[in-house]
């Protein structure tokens, strides 16, 4: 993994920068990585030398200090002085041929971060372009906290992302009461860490700086350095405190797991700093990539005015203006959103809803509901009730409600007409029962965990005509396919098809925070308006419905959908994974390639012609996403149907990363 670097910079002039930068520079090559330094604009003195002899640096002295004046003055008035002008595309090019040849950087500011480098340019905005964090250098001392606490504030508030504070004695003073006490002071009132302290020291060679600095100085923190000790803790914790869902705790205990510490757009990053491809969109919920800067700041704008309050009996911003929203593009008479915090808490809901409005509208017959064979809409009870999944649901028999289950292909290579013949049977049975039947739910095209099962083009649509002439609620369960999956905002867009309840979760908020919204119909609705005496409210909430920062979240990531134009950017991409798919089809232990958009699922088999499936407890899918790890890509198998969903955002290269690796790992573990 390429490393970056840091930007140093200070409260104001003399408070170590300088001296912190050597200390720095020593302590990684002392941990045998090539350091680069670099201090665009030096005024007077001879830092920048000094510092590139002590670090024995062999690069072009040019690209180290591009600018030198002669006084001791401002970097702009001493540049206007000597009758010249400080360019930062000059500094840019030079810091990208230096960080080119380093694996880690360490640049070198000039005053504080508000000090002008030429007209409208401040240090600040070199700090933007470089893409670098800062850490902050502070003099120990009394009289620093509030220069500290300013300098802090304004980098967070100009978005640049602050490491930390490192304070530098800068005299032999032993210290008195600020000394001790301004570090905890500046990180309670700031919020960010303290980095470590650069005592002050007669001798400065490598030996003596690693003697009296290794430990003083979070070395690790400042530089995003792997510290196996973190990670092996951390590991260690996990397997002695954590449960984890859907995984059999009895392997998981057998083995390392990966900890994820950051991330950033299509790339998760582990406690190592090892990079790995989101193949699976952090489990098919992330849209924008990670660290979207807007659905980020939307988040901490949010935080600095309300984080919770309740929507029983009170509203909030954010709920409202993201249910008118949600409204505006959802299928018409979709009209009304209920909120709620999980895809299957919206399932819940949709099932009470449907349930309760026949009861409220007197049809107190209309009780039961009908899923399909293989589908799966959560792990609460309710959702349970409709899940079709016997591995997922058939422990659970004896504890559900009944439902009944509509015979439904999931088998490879079904034809349409088998299809047809199911949605006769639905017919069938609509006919002579609806008077008992409430509501019909599917998943919407893509039955995502069954193993990304891919419907025939019609097939939604006449499930949604049959269930309108036999006067059953449609339930579509939209929580995978919603928010661009599969190529339109929501699946029933492909088929014009106008559902009466529609599940919304995953994608909402763009895969940041947990929110779930369950939409439907005026009349739905208005099944639910009667006196209260007469006890037909609906009776369902949960504790943070409609809870404002997930709000937030999800209306930033539908302003990003609107603003960077993804479903129509997505396009290219679909049809870029359409044709690369092909060649998995061509490898003899693929059975079948299933795509609906960014829905991908590959489906391995022990013998192409028979199509004789893996018996799932040799686990195949889940080898091959071993493998994929392996070459720095995650995955998450359905049994031996090998899924592939990217963020939206992929570029076509990390496409190509994601399918190479993909192939490469079929093709060794299977074929
Ligand atoms: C993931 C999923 C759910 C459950 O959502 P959770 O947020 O995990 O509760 C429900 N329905 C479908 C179609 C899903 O893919």
């Amino acid at each position: 993994m390429k490393r970056k670097g840091i930007f140093v910079t200070a409260t104001d002039t003399g408070a170590g920068k300088t001296y912190a930068s050597l200390v720095l520079g020593h302590l990684l090559k002392d941990k045998k990585i090539d350091v680069g330094y670099m201090k665009p604009v030096q005024c007077s003195g001879d830092d920048a030398s000094k510092i590139t002899n002590a670090l024995d640096l062999k690069d072009d002295f040019n690209l180290i200090n591009p600018y030198y004046f002669e006084e001791p003055l401002s970097p702009n008035t001493a540049a206007k002085r000597a009758g010249r002008k400080i360019d930062p595309q000059k500094i840019i090019k030079a810091y990208q041929k230096l960080s080119a040849q380093h694996e880690m950087m360490i640049v070198e500011g000039a005053g504080g971060l508000l000090v002008p480098l030429c007209k409208d340019y401040l240090i600040a905005d070199l700090i933007k372009d470089l893409e670098l964090e800062v850490i902050i250098v502070s003099r120990l001392g009394l009289g620093t906290i509030n220069h500290t606490l300013l300098s802090i504030n304004q980098a967070k508030s100009l978005g640049i992302n602050v490491k930390g504070v490192l304070f530098c004695n800068t005299s032999k003073n032993k210290g008195g009461i600020p000394e001790q006490t301004n570090p905890s002071v500046i990180k309670d009132y700031s919020g960010v860490d303290i980095l470590g302290q650069v005592p002050f020291l007669d001798k400065v060679d490598q030996q003596a700086i690693v003697d009296k600095c290794s430990n003083a100085i979070n070395i690790n923190k400042i530089f995003n350095l792997s510290d196996k000790a973190i990670t092996n803790k951390l590991v260690e914790m996990d397997k002695r405190y954590v449960w984890h869902p859907f995984t059999q705790m009895q392997d998981w205990l057998e083995e390392d797991p990966l900890v994820i510490d950051r991330a950033k757009g299509s790339y998760l990053i582990d406690t190592d700093g090892n990079k790995y491809l989101d193949g699976v969109s952090s489990l098919w919920v992330n849209v924008h990539g990670h660290g979207q800067k807007y659905i980020d700041q939307a988040i901490k704008d949010q935080i600095n005015k309300l984080s919770h309050s309740t929507l029983l009996g009170l509203s909030n911003t954010p709920s409202v203006e993201l249910a008118k929203e949600l409204v505006r593009i959802a299928p018409k008479g979709l009209e009304k959103v209920f909120y709620s915090d999980s895809g299957s808490t919206s399932v819940e809901i949709a099932i009470k809803m449907a349930y309760q409005y026949w009861q409220n509208v007197g049809k107190k017959k209309k009780t039961k509901i009908v899923h399909l064979e293989n589908s799966y809409h959560g792990d609460t009870l309710g959702s349970v009730s409709v899940g079709g999944i016997s591995l997922f649901h058939e422990v659970y028999s004896k504890l559900i409600f009944k439902a009944i289950k509509l015979d439904f292909p999931s088998e490879m290579h079904t034809g349409s007409a088998d299809y047809f013949n199911c949605l006769k049977r639905l017919e069938k049975l609509l006919k002579v029962e609806s008077g008992s039947i409430g509501a019909f739910i599917v998943e919407p095209i893509v039955q995502g965990a069954a193993g990304m099962i891919i419907w025939p083009k019609g097939v939604l649509k006449e499930m949604a005509r049959i269930c309108e002439k036999y006067e059953v609620l449609l339930i579509v369960d939209e929580v995978a396919t919603g928010f661009g999956r599969t190529g339109k905002m929501f699946a029933c867009e492909h088929e014009g098809v106008r559902p009466d309840i529609m599940c919304l979760a995953k994608g909402i908020t763009g895969g940041y925070l947990p929110l779930a919204a369950t939409l439907t119909t005026k009349r739905v609705f208005d099944g639910f308006l009667f006196d209260y005496k007469d006890k037909k409210t609906f009776f369902h909430g949960h504790t943070y419905t409609g809870n404002p920062l997930c709000c937030a979240a999800a209306l930033a990531n539908l302003e990003v959908f609107k603003e960077q134009r993804t479903l129509q950017k997505l396009q290219p991409k679909i049809e870029f994974l359409t044709r690369k798919l092909k060649r998995f089809e061509k490898l003899n232990c693929v059975g079948e390639v299933r795509q609906k958009g960014f829905m991908v699922g590959i489906e391995l088999v022990k013998d192409k012609k028979t199509r004789a499936l893996f018996p799932w407890e040799e686990g195949i899918g889940v080898k091959v996403c071993k493998k994929v790890r392996e070459k720095g890509v995650i995955l998450r198998p359905l049994g031996s149907v090998i899924v592939l969903m990217p963020p939206l955002s992929i570029t076509l290269k990390e496409l190509k990363i994601l399918l190479d690796a993909t192939y490469s790992s079929i093709e060794e573990i299977v074929c």
